[in-house]
């Protein structure tokens, strides 16, 4: 049987991509996502088509306990996913003097708190089978801090915490826990930056796709990489090193 791989926020950018490759490599995919369900269907329906196995999931990763309903069941009728790339994040950008409770609240529930709470349900499933691969989806502003966006740095900054813990607790499982920490990469998340003048930041003198941070993360999913856990691998053109 292909192995399950779970992909939240794969309904657009770099989720899809990852989505869309992990199919590629024979996962059948539950592919999660919040509004976009049109978006979504049509992710399933390439991956139908093209000879692969994919199904929507619509939940919030902020919110708890919809996650453990959906997953839950999920797990119970097909089995335990054996990957689980946590993508899905939000941006609520502004200068920190003047950034609303609600705004660092949101950011840190979905992209943090989305961590939490996705992988949580998967988790029993990957020990009790000793294999499994868990990644998340951070970024350079996490690892570099980057000005207005405190709440997402910090919370991107968190994965990365969260992910070298969770790798000591469950390497004796054989699961591993990795980061992939995107630069820029063109998706709607940053069509409204200025696009020529930030690609003057990066060393390699432009942005990144998704296709290229999908490659990374079809790498750390798969079996060559059974020896790599608690890593943080920047996919950001030289931004930060
Ligand atoms: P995007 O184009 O805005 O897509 C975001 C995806 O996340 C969509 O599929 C969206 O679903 C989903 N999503 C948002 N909130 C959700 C929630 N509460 N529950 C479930 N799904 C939710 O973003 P992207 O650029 O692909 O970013 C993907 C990840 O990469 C994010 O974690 C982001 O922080 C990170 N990243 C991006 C960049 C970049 O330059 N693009 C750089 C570094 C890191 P709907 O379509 O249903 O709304």
């Amino acid at each position: 049987m292909s192995p399950i791989a779970l992909v939240t926020g794969a309904s657009r950018g770099i989720g899809r991509a990852i989505a869309a490759r992990l199919a590629r490599d024979g996962c059948r995919v539950w592919v999660n996502y919040a509004g976009s369900t049109d978006a979504a269907q049509s992710l399933v329906a390439e991956i139908t088509q093209a000879g692969g196995s994919a199904r929507a999931l619509q939940f919030n990763v902020a919110d708890g306990e919809q996650c453990a309903h959906v997953l839950e069941a999920m797990i119970e009728e097909e089995g335990g996913p054996e990957i689980v790339v946590s993508n899905a994040g939000i941006t609520k950008d502004g200068l920190m003097a003047m950034m609303s409770a609600n705004e660092w609240r949101q950011v840190i529930e979905t992209n943090l708190g989305g961590f939490f709470n996705v992988v949580k349900p998967c988790l029993r499933p990957m020990l009790r089978r000793r294999s499994g691969r868990i990644i998340a989806i951070s970024s350079v502003s996490g690892e570099a801090g980057n000005a207005g966006q405190v709440n997402y740095s910090a919370s991107k900054a968190g994965l990365i915490g969260a992910c070298k813990a969770l790798a000591k607790e469950i390497a004796s499982r054989k699961v591993t826990v990795n980061v992939v920490a995107p630069g820029f990469v063109e998706t709607d998340m940053v069509k409204d930056l200025p696009k020529e003048e930030l690609a003057k930041q990066v060393p390699l003198g432009r942005f990144g796709t998704a296709d290229e941070v999908a490659a990374a993360v079809s790498f750390l999913a798969g079996r060559e990489a059974g020896y790599i856990t608690g890593q943080v691998l920047g996919i950001n053109g030289g931004m930060y090193m």
